[in-house]
C-alpha cells in the first residue's frame, strides 16, 4: 500500500522518520513521502525529514506544553497550510494518507484528529492515525490526554490503529531507554505491512500476495485497529513449517499486539513474511482459520509477503476491536486521571468514572 506519512508532534516526527527510514532502507518503496509537523521547534531540528512549524503566532516555537485543545485548534487554524505542505508528496498513487502522533501530549494529540478531519475532507483515500498511547507508569495528564484524544480520532479517521507505548519494548527499560526500540519495532512492523500490500503476484513466487486493498477492507470497519507481530526459525521445507506458521500466528494475535489482550475484532487480515518456498500454504490456511475462531471475525483475509528471510515472521491485523478488556481498562485510566485533575473527591470521582470522556471537539 503506497502510503503518504504525516507525524504531528515529538513522537509522531520521530515516528514517520524512522518509518521513512525502514522503507527506504528495505527498499520497499511503499512510503511516497513523509513529512513532520510541529508546534516546537526544537523537536523539529533533529529531524532529517520535511518539516513544517505550526503555530508560531501562538506558542513561538514552543509547544503547546501538553495542552491538547490548544494543539487541537493551532491545527484547525492551519490545516490548509500543513495540506499544501503535504499536496506535493501526494501523488496520484498514494493510497492512503498516514498520520503519526503520540496522543498523550498536546501537538499530536490535539492535531491529528482535526488533520485527519480536515484531510478526510479534500481526499478520497482514506486517512488513518496510528496512535502511540501512554505507558502505564506515564503521569495522568498524558492519560487524560490520551483518552481524550482517543476518542476524538477513532470518530474522525478511517481508522486508529494503536500502539501501547508498553507493548513492543523490553521489560525493565525505562520510557526513554524503551523508545528508541519501540520505534524501531513500530517501524518494522507498520513498514512491513504497508509493504506487504505492494508485491505483485508473479506466477507461482507468491502465490498468494496481499493487495493494498485487502488492508484497507480490514481497516474498514472503521473506529480502532491493532498489529500483532511474532517471528520463529523456519526449516527449509514448506511441509515442516506448518507448526512454525501457526504458532508465530498465535504469538502474534496472544502476546505481540501493539496493544496487549485484543482478541475480539470485526475483521482480520493475517500475512505470512518469509522465503516463498518456506510458506506452508497449509500452515497459512490453518493460521487463518485460528484467527477466525480466536476473534469471532468471519472476514479474516491471508496472504504471504516474499522476503529474503530464513525466518517466519507473522503480521495479524485486527479492525474493528473497540470490544477489548485492554482498552477499556486504559479508558478508566483515563477517566480517573481526567477526574484527579479537575481535583474532584472520591464520591465525584466515582459518578465521573461512569460517564464518558468528553470528546477534545
Ligand atoms: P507533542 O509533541 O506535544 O505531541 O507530545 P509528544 O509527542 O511528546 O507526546 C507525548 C507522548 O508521546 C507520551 O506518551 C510519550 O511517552 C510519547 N513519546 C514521546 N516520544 C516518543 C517516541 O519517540 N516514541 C514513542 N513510542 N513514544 C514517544
Amino acid at each position: 500500500m503506497k502510503v503518504v506519512l504525516i507525524g504531528v508532534g515529538q513522537a509522531g516526527g520521530k515516528v514517520t522518520q524512522r518509518l521513512a527510514e525502514y522503507d527506504y532502507d528495505m527498499g520497499f518503496g511503499a512510503v511516497q513521502g513523509a513529512m513532520a509537523v510541529n508546534t516546537a521547534q526544537a523537536d523539529l531540528q533533529s529531524l532529517d525529514i520535511d518539516t513544517m512549524l505550526i503555530g508560531r503566532d501562538r506558542v513561538k516555537g514552543h509547544g503547546v506544553g501538553g495542552d491538547n485543545e490548544l494543539g487541537a485548534e493551532i491545527m484547525q487554524d492551519e490545516a490548509t497550510e500543513v495540506m499544501d505542505g503535504l499536496d506535493a508528496k501526494l501523488s496520484t498513487e498514494a493510497e492512503a494518507v498516514v498520520i503519526v502522533a503520540g496522543l498523550g501530549g498536546g501537538t499530536g494529540s490535539g492535531g491529528a484528529p482535526a488533520l485527519a478531519r480536515e484531510l478526510k475532507r479534500i481526499h478520497d483515500i482514506p486517512v488513518y492515525v496510528v496512535g502511540v498511547l501512554p505507558g502505564r507508569d506515564e503521569g495522568a495528564i498524558y492519560q487524560a490526554n490520551a483518552g481524550r484524544s482517543l476518542k476524538t480520532v477513532a470518530r474522525e479517521a478511517d481508522s486508529l490503529l494503536l500502539i501501547d507505548n508498553d507493548a513492543w519494548r523490553t521489560a525493565g527499560e525505562s520510557m526513554e531507554e524503551g523508545y528508541q526500540e519501540i520505534n524501531d519495532n513500530i517501524a518494522q512492523r507498520l513498514g512491513l505491512l504497508f509493504a506487504s500490500g505492494e508485491i505483485e503476484a508473479v506466477d507461482d513466487i507468491a502465490e498468494s500476495v496481499v493487495d493494498s486493498s485487502e488492508i484497507i477492507n480490514t481497516l474498514r470497519p472503521g473506529g480502532m485497529a491493532v498489529l500483532g507481530y511474532a517471528s520463529a526459525a523456519a526449516s527449509e521445507d514448506a511441509g515442516e513449517n506448518v507448526n512454525a506458521i501457526t504458532s508465530t500466528t498465535r504469538n502474534a494475535l496472544l502476546t505481540g499486539t501493539s496493544v496487549p489482550n485484543v482478541v475480539e475484532a470485526e475483521t482480520g487480515l493475517l500475512v505470512v513474511a518469509g522465503q516463498p518456498e518456506r510458506i506452508s500454504r497449509k500452515g497459512v490456511e490453518r493460521a487463518r482459520s485460528w484467527i477466525e475462531e480466536e476473534t469471532g471475525s468471519m472476514q479474516v483475509r491471508g496472504g504471504d509477503f516474499p522476503l529474503d528471510s530464513e525466518r517466519i515472521a507473522t503480521l495479524v491485523l485486527l479492525g474493528g476491536v473497540e470490544r477489548s478488556n485492554r482498552i477499556d481498562e486504559f479508558m478508566e485510566r483515563a477517566r480517573e486521571a481526567a477526574d484527579a485533575q479537575e481535583g474532584a473527591g472520591p464520591d465525584a470521582k466515582e459518578a465521573f468514572v461512569n460517564e464518558e470522556l468528553d470528546d477534545l471537539f
